[in-house]
């Protein structure tokens, strides 16, 4: 747990469920008040409202599309309006689907780039345009993943949505240090999540995902919302425009595992 976070505001979009959901949990524990942006799943947003008050934080669930400019200014005055504050911004909303890059459409490519990385870019802006107004000297944490360094056929909206993630971040760091907001990734491995149901349910799949991952496992959403909430807390108080991998060592060239090579 992290003192200095108890009565700071953070928005998360996406997180009625997987990363996002975890990650309120978790700020809720550190006793902050929470923002819980969904697009799907209000009866979820319900029950994790519930839960986060019953750890000593507080929270509203907030309805909004973050490819939405008004929907995710909404979010910002809800921050405002509801706690009278902003610190920390997480842009964890994400999709993916599978297509061989010759059949993607353009309707399909603009879909996952306008959630993935235009999402996140009007979560930055705005967060950091509250905190430059207010004098606050906020964090924001983009939730990237492996992908934005591991080329992934078939996937080339996602990865290519989350390579720009990773200069954004890099580029918004470097511009908004001077006013000491900081502003990193946040980099998942292969985790549980709805995201991942389909695949995790066929043992055989799920199998060539863990051969992958130099821990052996599929990690969990709160290994990664632990990750969040160092990157939130004054603990990583020099840390800006890095993307903190929490992957198992997925990024290491695990082909290489036992001195192959
Ligand atoms: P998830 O599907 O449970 O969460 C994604 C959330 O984003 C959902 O709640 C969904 O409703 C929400 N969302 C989608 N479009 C939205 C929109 N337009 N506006 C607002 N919300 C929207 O999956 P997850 O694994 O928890 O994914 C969270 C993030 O983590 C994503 O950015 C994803 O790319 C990233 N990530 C996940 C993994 C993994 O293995 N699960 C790995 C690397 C990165």
């Amino acid at each position: 747990m992290y003192k200095d976070l108890e009565g700071n505001t953070a928005i998360i979009t996406g997180a009625s469920s997987g990363i996002g959901r975890a990650m309120a949990l978790r700020f809720g524990r550190e006793k902050m008040n929470v923002v819980i942006n969904y697009r799907s799943g209000k009866q979820e947003v319900n029950s994790i409202v519930q839960e986060i008050e019953q750890s000593g934080g507080q929270a509203i669930g907030v309805y909004g599309d973050v490819t939405r400019e008004e929907d995710v200014k909404k979010l910002v005055a809800a921050a405002h309006e509801h706690f009278g504050s902003l610190d920390v911004m997480v842009n964890n909303a994400g999709i993916e689907n599978e297509v061989p890059s010759e059949d993607l459409t353009l309707e399909d490519w603009r879909k996952v780039l306008d959630v993935n990385l235009t999402g996140a870019f009007l979560g930055c802006r705005e967060a950091i345009d509250y905190m430059l107004e207010h004098g606050i000297k906020g964090r924001i944490i983009n939730v990237s993943s492996v992908h934005e360094m591991i080329p992934w056929p078939h996937f080339v909206h996602y990865a290519a949505s989350k390579g720009g993630i990773k200069m954004m971040t890099e580029t918004l760091a470097l511009e908004f240090a001077p006013k000491g907001i900081r502003v990193n990734s946040l980099g998942p491995g292969a985790i549980d999540t709805p995201i991942n149901a389909a695949k995790f349910s066929d043992p055989a799949a799920k199998a060539s995902v863990e051969a992958l991952i130099p821990l052996g496992y599929i990690g969990k959403p709160e290994e990664i919302a632990a990750a969040a909430a160092w990157l939130a807390s004054s603990e990583s108080s020099y840390v800006t425009g890095i993307t903190l991998f929490a992957d198992g060592g997925m990024t290491k060239y695990p082909a290489f595992q036992g001195g192959h090579g």
